[in-house]
């Protein structure tokens, strides 16, 4: 996933508050006490906290879905026909489900199963517990949603770009799938589905699968997918929607009012494939298309295999924010081609696809416009770790007790990208390469574990270099080690030296933009300190129209220093923006700056109140916090 700052369900794990992070993070041992200690894999069992399932003795192996999307409820209906393998005879098959009316339960097809949902867990949901027999093979569990599914974010037309049909997808990292789909909700478990998915006429139905390309008359949709995968994997959305191939393996599915300058930002996606797969061997999923959602998606993009999911907010016009596609794409390999055994290990999932992603964008664009995102993801990370207690500036957590969602700060993604970047600086570019390249391979369709991936480290490339490279500390330790590599950017430097100049003599023709990067402009907005006036703000916007500007990444940054420097030129525009984009990572610096001032609250809280219907789950809840309306 890419993109997501912020935590969701609690602010527990900020260094302003209090005691329950310490208690729970007494088990998040170590055991990299010794540097290059091989250790042997499997050693410690692994422990998903975070379901009810009891997959390990009876687990699904295959998914059969049948369902129908009904935009009148805001419902989706039909059955979860899960085939099983029954690893230790078990007598019962436990489910995890949330917010899910379960009607009935039938075995191999026809027998009718007792069953029972356990007591409701906040953090968890309900555990279905399915008596099962011997010679059981099947489960099918006939259910719906309901309103308070998390999963579900259903759109009414005024909130699509086209405003002629409704819209609606799912989210299913982390914890959410569970609130769609009764299964076994671990990201250790892999399984294959199809899928047959009936939706209302004129639309089209798309998912983690092969996907049509057309509307189809009957409105029933066919789906497979044959690669395994994990289940927050599972992926639906259903619009009107069109799809435009790019090449023969990707292309783009879109609203048709968007369709062609999604098409055209996203062009070069057949190139970034192979590049991709020039770096770290074949590509495993045949088709790479992209999705381009209505604006109240909360994240970046979400790497759902075959279709990766994305906001819209990186059409900016000029390709200059499509670092969130080679993300995605290299989700391809790290997250679900080899997944975090537990959400303990997510910086499995994103430190290594941050990392994949940034070679992808060198290779393409050069190795300075790779080091600018690095620097911009640096200073993310920075900012970040002095928000977090340090229990969760840990690359390795203990998120018992907690939402994974949690889990999901730029710890994981930049401290894990700096701590294998130093490990490919220690090691060098050429064996770095070719042990990420068999790692790929030797862990195809399986999840992996902190201590496994460390044991396989040293044994494969820091024992047999005779390299140590201080591994417990950046694992098991909060902030960053001083071994931390220092990055720097041709581009940034000469940026810096104008702000300097700039700050100095407050004269704007001192700054020399006109080919300046997003990167370059964010680098300059980022470091814009306090001490800028209002004044000083309205003359820059006269001269470089930053109010207007359709870049969102730009637009963002731009209207929270101007937020915090008092300027209200922006206002305007503010609200439009606050209204089309549902993308967390956006909205909540931007309530922030709001809520920094009696007045911006209120603000806030009457803008908030006006969009909030535009706003996906995660980000409400986010912003509920930020605004003191929990
Ligand atoms: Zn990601």
């Amino acid at each position: 996933m890419k993109k997501v700052i912020i935590p969701i369900l609690t602010s527990l794990i900020f260094a302003s508050c209090n005691s329950k992070t310490a208690e729970n993070t007494s088990e998040n041992n170590s055991e990299i006490n010794d540097e290059n200690a091989v250790l042997t894999p499997n050693t410690k069992e692994i422990m998903d906290t975070h379901t009810l399932s009891n997959y390990k003795e009876v687990a699904t192996k295959h998914l059969d879905l049948d369902l129908t999307v009904d935009f009148e409820t805001k419902s989706i209906k039909g059955i979860v026909t899960h085939t099983i393998k029954n690893k230790t005879n078990a007598k019962q098959i436990v489910f995890d489900s949330k917010y899910l009316v379960v009607d009935k339960v039938v075995l191999n097809g026809s027998e009718a199963a007792t069953f029972k949902l356990g007591e409701f867990d906040e953090l968890l949901g309900t555990s279905l517990t399915v008596d099962i027999k011997e010679n059981t093979e099947t489960v099918a569990i006939h259910y719906k949603t309901t309103q308070k599914t998390e999963a579900l974010d259903w759109l009414v037309a005024e909130q699509t770009a086209n405003k002629t049909s409704p819209f609606m997808y799912t989210q299913g990292q982390s914890i959410f799938t569970r609130s769609w789909i009764p299964l076994q909700d671990s990201p250790e478990l892999r399984i294959t589905y199809t899928a047959n998915v009936t939706v209302p006429k004129g639309m089209i139905a798309v998912m983690s699968a092969n996907n049509p390309v057309e509307l189809n008359e009957s409105s029933t949709y066919y789906f497979e997918m044959k690669q395994s995968i994990p289940c927050y994997l599972l992926a639906l959305a259903v619009g009107e929607l069109e799809f435009k191939a790019l090449d023969e393996r990707t292309g783009v599915y879109a609203e048709p009012s968007m369709l062609t300058s999604c098409a055209e930002e996203l062009v070069d996606m057949g190139k970034m494939v192979n590049v991709a797969e020039e770096l770290y061997g074949p590509y495993q999923w045949e088709r790479f298309d992209v999705i381009v959602l209505p604006p109240s998606f909360p994240f970046g993009g979400m790497e759902n295999p075959r279709l990766t999911f994305a906001t819209p907010t990186i059409i900016a016009g000029d390709k200059s924010l499509v670092s969130l596609i080679a993300h995605e794409l290299a989700h391809s390999w790290s997250g679900n081609l080899v997944t975090n055994a537990t959400w303990n290990d997510f910086w499995l999932n994103e430190g290594f696809t941050v990392y994949f992603e940034r070679r992808i964008m060198e290779a393409l664009e050069g190795k300075d416009y790779a080091d600018m995102l690095a620097i911009l993801g640096f200073q993310d990370l920075e900012r970040t770790l002095n928000e977090l207690t340090p229990e969760f500036q840990k690359l390795r957590l203990n998120l018992k007790g907690f939402h994974p969602d949690d889990a999901m700060t730029d710890v994981a993604y930049e401290k894990g990208y700096f701590f294998l970047r130093l490990i490919e600086e220690t090691v060098g570019r050429d064996k770095f390469d070719a042990f990420l390249k068999q790692y790929f391979e030797s862990h195809k369709f399986q999840t992996i574990t902190t201590d496994q991936f460390l044991a396989y480290l040293n044994k494969e490339l820091l024992i047999p270099n005779n390299k140590s490279i201080n591994i417990s500390e950046w694992v098991d330790e909060p902030g960053l080690p001083a071994n931390c590599p220092t990055i720097e950017a041709k581009r940034f430097i000469a940026v810096e030296k104008q702000l300097e100049q700039y700050k100095k003599d407050k004269d704007l023709a001192v700054l020399e933009t006109k080919d300046w990067s997003t990167h370059e402009w964010l680098h300059f907005l980022r470091d814009l300190d306090s001490t800028v006036s209002a004044q000083e703000m309205e003359k820059m916007d006269k001269r470089f129209m930053l109010t207007n500007s359709g870049n969102s990444e730009i637009a963002a940054i731009w209207f929270e220093k101007s937020i915090y420097a008092g300027y209200h030129g922006i206002d305007e525009q503010l609200e439009a923006f606050l209204k089309r984009v549902g993308r967390r990572k956006f909205l909540k610096p931007l309530y922030e700056a709001l809520a920094s001032t009696p007045e911006g609250l209120e603000t806030g809280r009457v803008i908030f109140k006006k969009y909030k219907k535009n706003y996906h789950y995660v980000s409400i809840n986010t912003i509920e916090g930020i605004l003191g309306l929990k």
